[in-house]
């Protein structure tokens, strides 16, 4: 049941003909965890907040850096040197101060990956690296939670939902594991407003699987900012994917 004030709050949602009491109350008891809090993740996370997401996890290890505050919109100048995670909480609890958050100050990593997804109902993969995104893809096929994951990079940006318990393929079908890793996009560059898109696309997605409104299972939306044009492809399992190959992509 929810509070007046949660109706108040959520107003503009529940008027929608798609959403109502029932997919607000599954927003409100979801825990949904956000991995990588640079621009992507302060996106997804402000959405998710502001949506009502009950319990939001937030995983980062890193610090806020000056070059940060270019994308990166929870952060503030005075919070340069301090942990990410931890500020990001502070931003969105001050958004929204009826979800719970947790902030996490740590690096995914292969030892710890299975014990950050546990529980969740949704995973955003928020991160700027193959060796996180392999990690967080696996551990969330293991467990059979959905993975939202995004990425982007200049003026391009690509976004992918994957469900375990479905036929698609997974992360490593698009990117095997021998790929070469792309140097950060501080280096390559990348504007800001983008990874907004991309991030609050994730957010998007992430309500709509939580909400049981998701039907584009292993589709890989692209986004070209020079056209300002989306684009889909469907993404078959890999005969070559190791993950496929074990079967943890398909025995769930
Ligand atoms: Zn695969």
């Amino acid at each position: 049941m929810l509070t007046d004030h949660e109706y108040l709050r959520y107003g503009a949602s529940l008027c929608l003909d798609t959403f109502g009491e029932e997919q607000q109350m599954t927003l409100k008891c979801a825990r949904v965890t956000v991995i990588g809090l640079g621009g992507l993740g302060c996106a997804a996370s402000q959405y998710l907040a502001a949506a009502g997401a009950g319990t939001l996890v937030l995983v980062d290890d890193d610090t806020v850096q000056l070059s940060n505050l270019q994308r990166q919109v929870l952060y503030t100048s005075e919070q340069i040197g301090a942990e990410k995670a931890h500020n990001a909480a502070k931003a969105l609890s001050q958004l929204n101060n009826t979800i719970a958050i947790q902030a996490k100050t740590l690096r995914v990593n292969k030892d710890n990956a299975q014990e950050l997804v546990a529980g969740s109902d949704v995973v955003l993969d928020c991160t700027d690296n193959l060796t996180s995104r392999w990690i967080i893809n696996k551990a969330c096929y293991q467990a059979g939670i959905p993975l939202v994951t995004g990425a982007a990079e200049g003026l391009h940006g690509q976004l992918m939902s994957l469900k375990p318990a479905e036929q698609h393929g997974c992360y490593a079908c698009l990117y095997p594991p021998d790929t070469e890793e792309r140097p950060a996009c501080e280096r390559t560059g990348v504007w800001g407003p983008l990874v907004g898109i991309i991030g609050t696309s994730q957010a998007f997605q992430a309500i709509r699987v939580l909400t049981g409104q998701h039907s584009d299972w292993g589709v890989l939306h692209t986004f070209d900012g020079a056209r300002m044009t989306w684009s889909q492809f469907y993404l078959p399992a890999s005969a070559h994917c190791s993950h496929c190959q074990e079967g943890v992509c398909k025995s769930q």
